[in-house]
Order: structure tokens, then C-alpha cells, then sequence
């Protein structure tokens, strides 16, 4: 099978894909970056659904539908504080993509597109967090069905650091 993975910059709202994928907090209640602009693009059901979650553990994944949006789903995923990188930060975080990938193949969708996951608010080191993306998408597409990775940046540096690494 066919697989291709893209590099874009622009807002992940629009994207026209299956599943996007929220980088959230625990409670999955809303918060800002790119969580704020999903619920926002979604419509006021997100919430409703979000509520019923009961949150989600750090470097886990949860999936709710999409409602306004196009994609169908959304995912979301809950990235790791960086506090210096001794507290398994980078573990955690490609645990996100690894379990995201897993909600994706579990529900049949063949396109999804991520955002950097913790490297706003957050504060993951973005080079770091570019190259565990990278990575752990390539070491777990294979046979999860998924056709379409698209990583969606939403300033240049973090596309930049995507760009220099494929
Ligand atoms: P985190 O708490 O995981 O760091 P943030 O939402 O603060 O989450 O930031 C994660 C990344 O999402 C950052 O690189 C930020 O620039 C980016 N981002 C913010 N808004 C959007 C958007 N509308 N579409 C895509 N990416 C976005």
C-alpha cells in the first residue's frame, strides 16, 4: 500500500481529512492553541462529547466526532509538559502518535492530519519534538491502514524543522 505523509503550513480546521487529531489537556475540556481553535471550528457538541470522556491520561488518546468540522473525527491526545526532559517527556509524547495511530486504525481512517503536539503552551523543544513525530509515524504506519499522515505546523519554525528532516 501507498502511504504518503505531508508537511503543511496552515490551520488544522480546515484540513480535509478523516480524523484530525487535538493536542488537549487532561480534562479535555478546552483549553487554548490549538485545542481553542478545534472546539471553536467543531461547534459547542464537542464539549458535550469531551464531557462524557471523564479526561484522558497523559500521552493517551481519545476520539470524539467532528461535528462542524470536515473530518469526521477528532482525536485527542494529550502531549507532555517539558520540564528539562528527565520525566520521560519524549516517550510520552511519541506515546501520543503511536496511540493516536492506534484509534485511527481501530475506526478504519485512512487520513489524518496532526498538529505539534506540545510544542506551544507546552513547551517541548521543537527540533526534539519534530524528529519523534517523524519517527514514530514511520516505525508504526505500517499495517495500521492509515494512506494519509499530513503533520500540520502553524508557524515556520516548526515547519522548518519538519521540512530538514524528511
Ligand atoms: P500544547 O499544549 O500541546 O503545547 P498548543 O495548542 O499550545 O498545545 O500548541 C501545539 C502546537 O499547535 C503549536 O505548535 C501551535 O503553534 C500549534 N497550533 C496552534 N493553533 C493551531 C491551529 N489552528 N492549527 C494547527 N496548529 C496550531
Amino acid at each position: 500500500m501507498e502511504t504518503r505523509i505531508e508537511i503543511k503550513l496552515t490551520d488544522i480546521t480546515g484540513e480535509r481529512v478523516d480524523a484530525i487529531v487535538n493536542a488537549a489537556n487532561t480534562s479535555l475540556l478546552g483549553g487554548g492553541g490549538v485545542d481553542g481553535a478545534i472546539h471553536q471550528a467543531a461547534g459547542p457538541e464537542l464539549l458535550e462529547e469531551c464531557r462524557l470522556m471523564h479526561g484522558c491520561p497523559t500521552g493517551g488518546a481519545k476520539l470524539t466526532r467532528g461535528y462542524r468540522l470536515f473530518a469526521k473525527y477528532v482525536i485527542h491526545t494529550v502531549g507532555p509538559v517539558w520540564q528539562g526532559g528527565k520525566h520521560n517527556e519524549d516517550e510520552l509524547l511519541a506515546d501520543c502518535y503511536r496511540n493516536c495511530l492506534k484509534l485511527a486504525q481501530e475506526h478504519g481512517i485512512k487520513t489524518v492530519a496532526f498538529p505539534c503536539i506540545s510544542t506551544g503552551v507546552y513547551r517541548f523543544p521543537i527540533e526534539r519534538a519534530a524528529a519523534i513525530a517523524l519517527k514514530t509515524i514511520d516505525e508504526n504506519l505500517a499495517g495500521s491502514g492509515v494512506e494519509k499522515v499530513v503533520f500540520v505546523c502553524f508557524d515556520e519554525v516548526n515547519h522548518r524543522a519538519y521540512l530538514d528532516r524528511v
